[in-house]
């Protein structure tokens, strides 16, 4: 059982104009088998809360807390991160020319794990989580997302997911560039993902259409670098039918 605890996050980034402040007190607990969604227009802030949360150099933290099961998440480097269960699947997955799926995830695991797994078995636990996201095998030599479509890097992130296991998964936009048929494999994985482990999920999103798949416990609406509602699945269906305009000019003129 583990808890991610988000109190009062206050991030800046910096511009060519100086520190602009994007996340304005962020409150947020995310526990073991809870699925959470984060909905919110663009540029609101949401990919900013996942990189903070991860690590990300270009985010300063100002003021506020995140711990994991009580430990200080922002005293720990990015690998400590990831190793403490942390686990980021990012909205723009970035190349690694030259370096092979294959390789990169074992990377990954034994960073992860603190020791690099058999050779053997590697191969055969790669192949079987590759098997369960309908991904052909050839796909492990390939370059990490070097000419990847959509639907392939979301793969590739959801099958890091499988084999690092973490106990918290912030997944950003996982529904982003997918076609139906994607989305539904992508989708399916997830879910395999979380029924296989004990795993809290966040789930950041624009659009509702992911959340017909993976099924939220708690909807958390983003405006302006907070959170300005929340409530059940319910609320998702709401913001489809409405939208998040009502939100955006609650939060304009408060
Ligand atoms: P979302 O993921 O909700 O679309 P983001 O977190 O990506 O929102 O961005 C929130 C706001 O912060 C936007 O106005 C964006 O331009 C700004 N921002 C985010 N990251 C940076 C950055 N690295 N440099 C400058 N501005 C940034
Ligand atoms: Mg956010
Ligand atoms: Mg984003």
């Amino acid at each position: 059982m583990s808890t991610l605890e988000i109190r009062d996050l206050h991030v800046s980034v910096d511009t060519d104009a100086g520190a602009r402040e994007i996340l304005r007190g962020v409150d947020l607990t995310v526990r073991s088998g809870e699925t959470h969604a984060i909905m919110g227009p663009n540029g609101s802030g949401k990919s900013t809360l996942a990189y903070s949360i991860a690590g990300h150099p270009k985010y300063t933290i100002t003021s506020g807390t995140v711990t994991l099961d009580g430990e200080d998440v922002l005293a720990m480097s990015v690998d400590e991160r990831a190793r403490a269960g942390l686990f980021l699947a990012m909205q723009y997955p970035v190349e690694v020319p030259g370096v092979s799926v294959s390789n990169f995830l074992r990377t990954s695991v034994t960073a992860v794990r603190g020791e690099a797994p058999k050779l053997r078995t590697w191969i055969k636990e790669m192949r079987t989580a590759m098997d369960d996201l309908s991904m052909d095998p050839a796909f492990a030599e390939r370059s990490v997302n070097e000419g990847f479509s959509g639907g392939e890097k979301k793969r590739h992130e959801i099958l890091q997911m499988q084999l690092l296991q973490p106990k918290i998964a912030i997944l950003d936009e996982t529904d982003s560039g997918l076609d139906v048929d994607a989305l539904k494999v992508v989708s399916e994985g997830v879910n395999k993902v979380k029924a296989s482990g004990d795993i809290g999920t966040l789930l950041i999103t624009h659009y509702t259409r992911i959340l017909r798949y993976i099924k939220p416990d708690f909807v958390h609406v983003f405006v302006d670098g907070r959170i300005v509602a929340e409530g059940g699945a319910e609320l998702a269906d709401e913001l489809e039918a409405n939208g998040y305009d009502t939100y955006v000019k609650a939060a304009a003129s408060a």
